[in-house]
């Protein structure tokens, strides 16, 4: 038996074989061939299978994301199919006598280079599609299984990390946990696992070993071991957790349709986060009252280039209308920091998390936030929206802002583009100077939604990525909890509502003090709804209303 210690990201505990997830890398060989009509042939067909592998991508892209995604799978089969692709190829094999993967290596490379050289941004953007595309048609004349798992049963599936691209490709119904060697808590897999409820392990570095490959291994979440070939002893203890998870969840799943109310009678909202349009279907398997936060920074980590305002509409459409008139509150573009997008081209900062960040970039390059404006408020016709600004320090921040969403809906009604009138405006609150003139902005918005993640980092001063200052990042801390208050305090004198969508929000907890001090809402992971929703049924705020409100005051939380 051998125990691996890595991180857990996503609780649960799943048994299955090991698989590691395949990528057309392995090493090229290059050759001459002797039947160079033979090599052709093979090329053609390695291309049809290309073909067919990208025309099932587009329609998986388009169920889950909507047709502005599939488009990027469909211009990859135009460019698969394109003419002088094709004939370079074939120009390498039928004259140099080269064999079909350098062939398509070479040639991939040669036209990549030259839409890099272009001065377009678009066709610059190109190269990155036809590296894409090559790397896909060697790969199947390798024999290298594209599209991750070729596995008959589930597997634990390890990785050094996925792409987002990856993720998208990914046949879910074949994955019972994730392993990874590198990662963070906030990696694509790992906000993949929990929307997906499997279990994930993440930063086991390079002690998951290739021989491993086909053993079973046990992993759990919570503890984040990872077991391959556990002896009976594990494997009977393991598979007991397995059991009493399985079944606290099929107790809390009673409490699908019930309300979210405190047993004196108290309600609060019980919201989710979300990062991409798919991840609705947990939302509502998990009867999440709305959406408080969907992080659309997803829609641009996911482009080699701006996104267009039809891409971002379609995908905006599909969440409002997935959502069948719920709330859905949709975050502007909050990239910088520990989010960059390479197409940006923002310059190195010294200080990143305190730099051209979020609403900064958008309010010094209007152009585009006004496309994300525009598709925004084009998809309001579709749903209940209701959009909110990050990272907001000052009350003229909000009011430019919002100058641009009047200019927005003016243009569109001109336009004749229906738009919703009903449009809530609000911003988080997640910068100390934004909780303490939160009376002031209180004014000026229709909500507040604490981002408690990024409120503590600020607060203690306190790198929220930095694995180091574990102890030091402390959400806890008698400064965050009493700004949470006096934010609270302040957006209720003004009749505006109050909702946490930061990580704290379903710290279990905290969930009688946030109660206490009259959070109206709380937005959390798909999963923790019904967990949170039982904890507020459990509880009786009048009971400890005064004593909650006194121990923020004090030091009962080490200071
Ligand atoms: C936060 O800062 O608490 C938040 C919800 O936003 P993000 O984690 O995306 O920065
Ligand atoms: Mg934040």
């Amino acid at each position: 038996m051998i125990t691996i210690q890595g991180k857990g990201v996503s609780t649960g505990v799943a048994a299955g074989p090991l698989y590691f997830y395949q990528r057309a890398k392995g090493t090229l060989r290059r050759y001459e061939v002797e039947d160079r009509e033979a090599e052709f042939a093979r090329f053609k067909a390695a291309q049809a299978k290309a073909m067919e592998q990208l025309g099932v991508l587009a329609e998986k892209a388009r169920e889950e994301a909507g047709d502005e995604a599939a488009m990027l799978f469909e211009t990859h089969q135009m460019m698969c199919e394109d003419m002088d692709y094709e004939e370079a190829i074939e120009g390498f094999i039928r004259e140099s006598g080269i064999n079909a993967e350098a062939a398509v290596t070479d040639a991939g490379a040669a036209q990549a280079e030259a839409f890099a050289a272009m001065e377009d941004d678009y066709f610059k953007a190109r190269a990155a599609d036809v590296k894409d595309i090559s790397t896909r048609i060697v790969g199947i004349l390798m024999g290298v299984v594209q599209g991750g798992i070729d596995s008959e049963v589930p597997v634990i599936l390890a990785a050094d990390d996925l792409a987002p691209s990856e993720t998208v490709q990914l046949d879910k119904s074949k994955i019972l946990g994730f392993v990874t060697s590198g990662g963070s808590g906030s990696s694509h897999t790992a906000i993949l696992a929990r929307t997906m409820g499997i279990p994930a392990i993440i930063g086991v570095g390079d002690q998951l070993k290739p021989e491993y490959e086909g053993r079973e291994v046990i992993v759990d979440g919570g503890t984040g071991s990872v077991v391959v070939d556990a002896d009976d002893d594990t494997r009977e203890r393991l598979m007991k957790k397995r059991t009493e998870l399985l079944h606290r969840q099929q107790l809390l799943n009673q409490l699908r349709g019930q309300p979210n109310v405190s047993r004196d009678g108290q309600e609060v909202r019980i919201y989710c986060n979300i990062g991409n349009p798919e991840d609705v279907h947990a939302v509502l398997e998990n009867d999440g009252g709305g959406i408080g936060l969907f992080r659309s920074e997803f829609l641009y980590l996911n482009c080699d280039d701006y996104p267009t305002e039809d891409y971002q509409f379609e995908a905006y459409k599909k969440v409002l209308s997935d959502m069948g008139g719920k709330e859905v509150v949709i975050r502007t573009l909050d990239i910088g920091a520990d989010k960059m997008i390479g197409y940006f081209n923002l310059p190195h900062e010294e200080n990143p998390a305190l730099g051209n960040r979020a609403l900064r970039i958008c309010l010094n390059r209007p152009e585009i936030f006004r496309t994300q404006l525009r598709a925004l408020y084009r998809a309001s016709a579709y749903g209940r929206l209701s959009i909110m600004f990050p990272m907001v320090t000052s009350v003229w921040e909000v009011k430019e802002a919002k100058k641009l969403c009047e200019q927005v809906k003016a243009e569109l009604a001109e336009e004749g583009i229906p738009f919703s009138e009903e449009v809530d405006v609000g911003i988080m609150i997640e910068t100390p100077a934004a909780a303490v003139v939160s009376d002031r902005l209180a004014k000026v918005v229709d909500f507040f939604s604490i981002g408690t993640n990024d409120l503590t980092q600020y607060t203690l001063a306190c790198d929220r990525q930095n694995n180091d200052l574990g102890r030091f990042f402390n959400a806890h801390h008698p400064a965050v909890l009493r700004l949470i208050k006096m934010v609270a305090e302040n957006a209720h004198k003004e009749g505006i509502w109050c909702g946490i969508c930061g990580e704290l929000g379903a710290d279990l907890d905290l969930t009688e003090t946030f109660l206490s001090i009259g959070i109206d809402e709380l937005s959390v992971s798909p999963r923790s709804v019904l967990p949170l929703r039982q904890k507020v049924r459990d509880t009786e705020v009048a009971a400890v209303r005064e004593k909650l409100v006194d121990d923020l005051m004090s030091d009962r939380n080490t200071i």
